[in-house]
This record gives C-alpha cells, structure tokens and sequence, in this order.
C-alpha cells in the first residue's frame, strides 16, 4: 500500500477554452468537484471550508483550517510544534526518509503530520488534535504518536476533554515497528484519561485508515465520521483477494459503518463544532 497518493492524471477541461492565454488566467481559480464533476470557483469551495456547495462533498481540509473551523475565534495554543522525526531507521525508498520530510515540511509549512493544540469549542476548554493529511498521507510516526499521547498527559492534567480529529493512510512504513508502538502508547494514555473520567471525542475524516482505525480513532467515547469518508483497515481489494467475496456498495464509507454499528454518528463538517459542543456539555455536565 502507498502512503502518496497522486492524483490521477487530470482530464480537467474548463469549458471553451480554445486560446492560451485565458487558460493561463483561469488556471488556479476553479477546480473540479470530485464527486458531482461539476466546475466550482476554488475561492468558494475553500470560503465553504472545501464542502462542495453543488453537491455537498466533503473534500479533505488541511489540519490548520480544520482547527480554525472547530475553535472559537479560530484561535489556538500549539504544543509541541517542532518535534521532528530522527529518522530511525535511516530509512530509504524511492528516496530517503530525511528527504522526504525535509520537501513535505516545504510543501505543508508543518514539520509533521498532525498539529496539537488547545482551544475553545463554544466556550469550553479542550485538548485538540488534528491530522495534517497532506504530510505523508497523515501517518502515524513516532512524532505524531508522541505529541497526541502528551496531548493526554496534558488532558488529565488539565481536567480537559480530548478531541482528535483523524485524517491519515494509517501506521508510518518508514518507521516500521516504532509507528506501530504509537499505537499501543496511545491506546495506553487513553485509558488512563478514561480512568480519570474524561471524554474523547473521535473525528474520523476522509480518509481515515490502517494503524490509526485499528487504535485511537475508534477509542472514542464518540466516534463521529464526516459523510463519506473512507474509513477501514485495510483497502477493499486485499479483503475481497482473502474473504474471496465481492464487497457490498458504499462499504468502508462512513454512512456503511454507521449502519453497521461502527460509528455513532455522520455529521456535516459544518455541524461539527456545535455537535461536539453538545456531546462535550452532555459528558463533562
Ligand atoms: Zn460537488
């Protein structure tokens, strides 16, 4: 399984464009909808926090937005913010995993895949989460498992509910064994912040799957998934190669899982923050 997904070969056509020169001004401004294929003005889309106002797609959103939507004001404290990875390994594909890290931190303006900060969510203080999903896919690597497991230590100290929004390929193959031993250290913290009486809120977002589905992300005292997000373990082509059936339509999307009793709820990424706002009231009283 790849960590990079690029995009397909674009057959992007904006329409009647015939002359050069108003390709080159155009070019940038609108974007096809993934979903409905319509044409739709970026500026919108992004104004829309990347939900497609034609036809309701949820598009993936950057960890940055993601907080600025969820957080009064927009506003946050980050913690932890320059812990990078050592690269232990010493890891090479394609290319070096030092490289990598250096041209994905070029590209997002983070030094890793996932942001932890503290906020507001109408009012009441939270510990917050969010996976950058343009930094290697979101995985997990040993930076991300250790700022969310202080996120933790940080929410018991603090009396202060968890909130850990999801949005990656899963375990971190550059790092092999050492990402998968996020998993357990996380999975760990979590209890202890259940033991201490706290809640956690999961948000899983598109996509959200391997070593991040099978710990935290469905560790939640809620587990709430945006529509249609992919969400699963492994992808629908190994399973259907080992169970030796054709998987049902729409499996592995978030209104699947709910019918199937693997979510609570599937919320408009719109109707997010006043949803966790009302869990948040109903578990902290
Ligand atoms: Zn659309």
């Amino acid at each position: 399984m790849s960590w990079f997904k690029r995009d397909k070969p674009s057959d992007q056509k904006l329409p009647n464009l015939s002359d050069a020169d108003r390709r080159v001004r155009t070019e940038g401004l609108w974007q096809k909808c993934e979903s409905c294929r319509q044409i739709v003005w970026k500026k919108e889309l992004e104004a829309n926090w990347n939900v497609c106002a034609k036809c309701g797609a949820h598009s993936r959103l950057d960890a940055v937005s993601r907080l600025k939507l969820l957080l009064d004001g927009g506003e946050y404290e980050t913690f932890d913010h320059d812990l990078r990875s050592s690269d232990p390994l010493g890891f090479v594909d394609n290319k070096p995993y030092r490289e990598r890290l250096v041209s994905m931190e070029k590209a997002t303006h983070l030094p890793e895949a996932l942001i932890a900060a503290a906020g507001r969510i109408e009012g009441r203080p939270v510990e917050i989460c969010a996976h950058e999903p343009r930094f290697i896919g979101g995985s997990l690597g040993s930076v991300v498992g250790e700022k969310i497991a202080r996120s933790i230590e940080r929410a018991i100290a603090r009396r202060r509910p968890l909130v850990i929004v999801s949005a990656s390929g899963g375990a971190r193959m550059q790092e092999g064994a050492i990402s998968l031993m996020q998993m357990a250290k996380i999975a760990a913290g979590l209890m202890r912040l259940d033991e201490a009486k706290l809640p956690f809120i999961s948000v899983l977002t598109d996509p959200t799957t391997g070593g991040v589905t099978a710990s935290y992300a469905m560790l939640g005292d809620l587990n709430i998934a945006e529509p249609g997000a992919l969400i699963g373990f492994a992808g629908p082509r190994v399973i259907e190669q080992t169970i030796r059936q054709k998987l049902p339509e729409g499996f592995q999307r978030s209104e699947f899982l709910l019918k199937h009793g693997m979510l609570d709820a599937v919320v408009p990424r719109l109707e997010l923050k006043p949803f966790i706002s009302q869990a948040l009231g109903f578990f902290m009283g």
